[in-house]
This record gives structure tokens, C-alpha cells and sequence, in this order.
């Protein structure tokens, strides 16, 4: 496990399942536009949640890339979910913005809310294609360049579901706190 802290909020990089992190206020789902249930991080999320989230969702879709909405957790155990729409790589332009927005929307909706602590999938990582080590430095850049305005939120966890998905996020965060001096 790897922590980094920056004022008073940690961003802790962990392997896992998005729809077993019982001690975050939110959990995020990597969405799709109709909020629907699907494959990867979505399916785990709604199968956990039951069918009362779908639900829920149904009025909010469709949102955008970049977008984030918030909803009850239902039967997960947590307190909220934040659904994420990430850019579909190849064909949702700019890719790297609408990803970055992805991550500051989530925590400023999550920050907004009281929450104080958020746990995040590898948005767009999945079906959605994007190459995974530029994925993580965008993640890792947008989540530490956010953490500054944050009023609530005190952890943040970047959950990644295989082990060398995870040696990719640490290299991205040593890679952010030690850049390459000119
Ligand atoms: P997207 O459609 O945004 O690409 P996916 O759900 O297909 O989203 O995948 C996003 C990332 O989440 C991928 O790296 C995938 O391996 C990972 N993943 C899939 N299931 C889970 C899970 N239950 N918990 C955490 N990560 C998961």
C-alpha cells in the first residue's frame, strides 16, 4: 500500500474490488451514459448495490464524459456512489481532459456532499480503452492538483483490480512527486 499526504487529504493506492471498500463514504462507478448496469466496475457496483440503484439512476441519464452525478449506495456499504462517465479512448475528445474531469468532478461532488473519504476504479482503463500508464498519470496529476481546494474529503483511494495495474499507478505517483528536473 502507498500513501502520499498533502495538506490534510491522503491519496492511498491499494489493489481490490471497487464494490468491497466498506470504510469510504463513496465509491465511484466507471458509468456508462445510461447509468445502466454493464461489465467491469459497473456491473460489480450495480449487482452489489441490487436493483434499487438502476433505478435511481434512470432520471440523471444520460450524462456526458467528464460528467459525474451522485446517488444513494443502496445494499453496497457505503454512503453514496459517484457515477463517471470516462471518454471512450480513440473517440471522445480530448481524451486526457475528459478523463482529468472525470476525477475532479467525482471529488468536488463528493467534497460538496460532506464526504470525507472517496474510493475510485481506473476510469476508462477497461472497455473503454485507454492505455493504462497514461491513464494513471492523468489520474494521479488531477487528483493531487484538486486535493489543495478540498474542505471535506481527507482520503482518497485509487483501487486497481490486478497487481501490475497497481506497480503502473505507483510508478505514475513517484513519477509526480519526483518530475524530472530540466
Ligand atoms: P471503463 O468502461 O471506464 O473502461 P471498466 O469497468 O471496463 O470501465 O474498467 C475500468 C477498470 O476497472 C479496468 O482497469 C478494469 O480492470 C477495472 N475493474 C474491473 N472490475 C473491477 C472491480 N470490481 N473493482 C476494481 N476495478 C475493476
Amino acid at each position: 500500500m502507498e500513501n502520499k499526504t498533502t495538506g490534510n487529504t491522503r491519496l492511498e493506492l491499494i489493489r481490490g474490488d471497487i464494490a468491497h471498500q466498506p470504510d469510504t463514504d463513496a465509491v465511484v462507478n466507471a458509468a456508462n451514459a445510461q447509468l445502466r448496469t454493464g461489465g467491469g466496475v459497473a456491473g460489480a457496483i450495480h449487482r452489489a448495490a441490487g436493483p434499487g440503484l438502476e433505478k435511481e439512476c434512470r432520471p440523471l441519464a444520460p450524462i456526458k464524459p467528464g460528467q459525474a452525478v451522485i446517488t444513494g449506495a443502496h445494499k453496497l456499504p457505503n454512503k453514496h456512489v459517484i457515477h463517471c462517465l470516462g471518454p471512450v479512448y480513440g473517440r471522445d475528445k480530448p481524451e486526457d481532459q475528459l478523463l482529468a474531469d472525470c476525477y475532479r468532478n467525482a471529488i468536488r461532488l463528493a467534497d460538496k456532499h460532506g464526504l470525507q473519504s472517496i474510493a475510485f476504479p481506473a476510469i476508462s482503463t477497461g472497455i473503454f480503452g485507454f492505455p493504462i500508464k497514461e491513464a494513471a498519470g492523468i489520474a494521479i496529476e488531477t487528483i493531487m492538483n484538486t486535493i489543495p481546494e478540498l474542505k471535506n474529503v481527507r482520503l482518497i483511494r485509487l483501487v486497481l483490480f490486478a497487481e501490475k495495474d497497481l506497480e503502473i499507478f505507483r510508478e505514475a505517483q513517484e513519477r509526480f512527486s519526483k518530475p524530472d528536473t530540466p
